[in-house]
Parts: C-alpha cells; structure tokens; sequence
C-alpha cells in the first residue's frame, strides 16, 4: 500500500449539477482515489500529510481535440476564411512535419506547454507521418501527458504532397499501431480520418475495420460545416447525415470522440447517443473560424457525453480554463439566438465537461470518487489579491475558470504520479 495524503480545498464532480468541495483530506492509495474527507479517518493518522494551504485541488483536465501541427502558427490567420487558412498554414506546415528534426523541435515544445498548461490527456491529431507521430508519443509519455494519438489519414480532396493514397495510408497505419499499441503506459494509438471530405469510402471502410480489428479509440470531425456537410451530402446523398457516414463504416462507437457537431440533425443526435460518442465542444474554434455555435444543450438534454476541446490552431489558446469559459459565453450568445430557450451553461456543468465527462472516454479519470484514477491539478489563486477570504470555493473556481491561467497551476498528477 502507498498512501498519499493531500490536504486543501477539494473540488470535484460527481454529476454536472453541482460541483462537490470539501476542506480537508484527499487519499490517494497508489494511483487510485481512496477517499475524500473533512476529517482524516483513524487507520490514516500515522500517514504524512502533504498540508497544501490555502490552494485548490482539482481532477485533472482533459482537451479533446487539437491539432499537434497546427501549433507552430497558432495565433496567426484569424483574420482569413477556412479554405484560405488551410492552404495558407496548415497544409504547407504540416507537410514540415515530414522533417524527424522539424518534428523533434516543435512537439518537444508542444508537449511541454500542454503539460504547463494543466492538459493531463488529450485526443490528438497528428500528421499523416507515422514517424513523427512515433516521436509526438515518446514526448506526450516523457512528459506526462496521457491520451489517444492519431496519424491522420487523407486520400482525396488535399494538396498532392499529402494525399498518401487509400492502400498506402492503410498500410502505413496499421504498421504505425502494431508498432505502438502496446508500446506506453499513457499514451495509445487512434483512428484518424482527417474528416469525411478528404477520405474516400475505401479509406473509411479500411479505418473501420482497424478500428475494430484493435479496439481503437476514433477521432474526427462532425457536422461543423455548411460548406463541408454539402460535399458529404453530395457524395452520400442516401445518408441522412456526417454521422451516418461514419457510422456506416463503423467508426461510430462509445470509444468515438467527435470535434463540433455544429449542426447535427435530430436523427444524428440520436445516433450519436446510441453508440456512446463523445463530443468535443471547441468554442474558441468556433468563433474563430466563424463555423457557428453548436446546440451545446440540445445535445446535453438528450445525454450526449460531450467534453472541451482547444482545437489548436483553430482555437489560440492550450489552457482548458480558457474553454470553460468561452464555453459558457458562447452557450450565452445560443441562448439569445434560441429566443431564451436553451438555457446557458452554468461554472458547474463546464467543469464537469472538462473534468469527469473528458475523462469517461481514458477510463475512470476525471473525479475523486472512489477508485477514480488520481489525475489532478494544484491551483493557487494567490495572484488575484482581492478578497480571497471572503469567497466560498466555488467563487475561487469560477474566477480561475474565467480568469486563471497556467500561473495558477502550481502540480500537475497523472495517474498518481507527479510532473
Ligand atoms: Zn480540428
């Protein structure tokens, strides 16, 4: 048995309701959640207790969309429409990442941010390069940042230099996830089809059978587009949607996770909660990249599991805090728009998606109940100056959330390890 004992103020979810603090003791027995207390029980008194003050703990945060390539220029092009912002930085960056030394540079850095940044795992695009991503990998475990990877695929509807052709992507990725499945203990490969217009059927078809074949986390795009939904709907005019594709090929399962979904039909909704998809809401891509704002309680009303994104580079900014944030603004300009009817996202639901509903899709990671995986961050809000004492916990949160950056992360814990 290794105890650890830390004591703070303690804020977690159990539901998305209400957020659950406590004053006291958080046990740790190896890597598993043994209890949360206000005072510490008897057969623990003899344990050292690691006192942390006034500082807050929290589960870990989980980003469930981002583009490692896309780092480099994140910030730039913001003022540029989609297609224009493609052919200027993405394509011609991510062809880079062809470069092992290019590739070395950037992710060691990349990794590093994430990590200061609070991200304890993440679901992340690479490039179609399975070398490279080999390296992304080796950094994400070096440093401590668990999660799903994937080398993406694309064989249509891209610039020469990185359509791979529907056999050779195959080929490349099922080489790429015999060589890396069973090779880490953070991080694990995933299906990657860039998104359905740049993947023919084929290409879809062979990704589902992977997906199965090794019980593989899949990870895209859905419904974000008008101009993107009407290339699918002209190439699948029988589907009713984004999400009947892929769920045609099989790529629709509760180890899904699915970037936007700003304009799902009412049957894909229902799709989606049928095979247990995640959603990954990025509000700072939305805005940014002027796609819309997705039905964020529509889909929450019919239980649809849906976690934060930071979509890097669509979205600027790595920090999970940030997403929470944008996320309640941008569920308040939906409320407008629906006439007052959709009701905004409250500091406790927000929460809960970047903590316990992220979390569901690594395994039980994401809250302190019992015999939850011990992911966590330790905060101090000591910066804000103003009227610490006289704020309950909650408050402190909601004001780190809006706020609060990666000065405000003091430790960071993935599967009970400290970075
Ligand atoms: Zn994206």
């Amino acid at each position: 048995m290794s105890i650890k004992i830390l004591k703070g103020n303690i804020v977690y979810s159990e539901t998305s309701k209400k957020l659950k603090t406590c004053y006291g003791y958080l046990v740790v027995d190896g890597e598993l959640i043994e209890g949360v207390y206000e005072t510490l029980p008897e057969c623990y008194q003899d344990y050292e207790v690691k006192d942390l003050g006034d500082r807050i703990i929290i589960p870990g945060l989980y980003d469930l969309h981002l583009h490692a390539p896309q780092f480099p220029y994140r910030g730039l092009g913001l003022d540029m429409q989609l297609m224009e912002w493609l052919d200027t930085y993405a394509f011609p960056t991510e062809a880079r990442f062809s470069d092992l030394e290019f590739a070395e540079k950037y992710y060691d850095r990349f990794v590093q941010e994430m990590a200061k940044n609070g991200t304890c795992r993440a679901v992340i695009f690479s490039s179609i390069h399975s070398e490279s991503t080999k390296l992304l990998m080796n950094k994400m475990e070096q440093y401590g940042v668990g999660g799903f990877v994937g080398k993406i695929n694309m064989d249509m509807l891209c610039p020469d230099y990185l359509n791979e052709g529907t056999d050779k992507s195959l080929e490349d990725t099922e080489r790429w996830i015999l060589e890396t499945k069973d090779k880490y203990d953070l991080v694990k490969p995933c299906i990657t089809p860039r998104f359905i217009p740049t993947c023919s059927s084929g290409l879809l078809q062979g990704l589902g059978k992977l997906a199965n074949k090794y019980n593989l986390a899949t990870h895209s795009h859905i419904s974000e587009d008008i101009d993107e939904m009407k290339i699918v709907h002209d190439r699948y005019p029988e589907l009713d949607s984004d999400g009947e594709v892929y769920d045609k090929f099989g790529l629709l399962t509760n180890r899904t996770v699915m970037a936007h979904c700003i304009y799902p039909t009412a049957n894909e909704m229902d799709l989606l909660k049928i095979r247990g998809v995640t959603i990954a809401h990025c509000p700072q891509s939305n805005g940014n990249v002027a796609a819309g704002i997705p039905p964020i309680r529509k889909m929450l009303n019919k239980g649809i599991n849906i976690g934060l994104g930071s979509d890097i580079s669509g979205g600027y900014s790595l920090c999970i805090f940030r997403a929470m944030s944008e996320a309640v603004y941008l569920s308040k300009l939906k409320w407008l728009e629906s006439k007052k009817k959709d009701d905004f996202l409250s500091v406790a639901e927000v929460f809960y998606m970047a903590t316990k509903a992220g979390g569901k899709l690594f395994g039980n990671v994401g809250s302190f109940e019992k015999g939850y995986i011990f992911d966590a961050l330790v905060l101090d809000d000591s910066n804000f100056y103003v009227d610490q004492e006289n704020l309950t916990i909650e408050e402190r949160l909601e004001r780190i959330i809006h706020l609060g950056d990666d000065r405000n992360i003091v430790q960071r814990y993935v599967s009970g390890k400290k970075y």
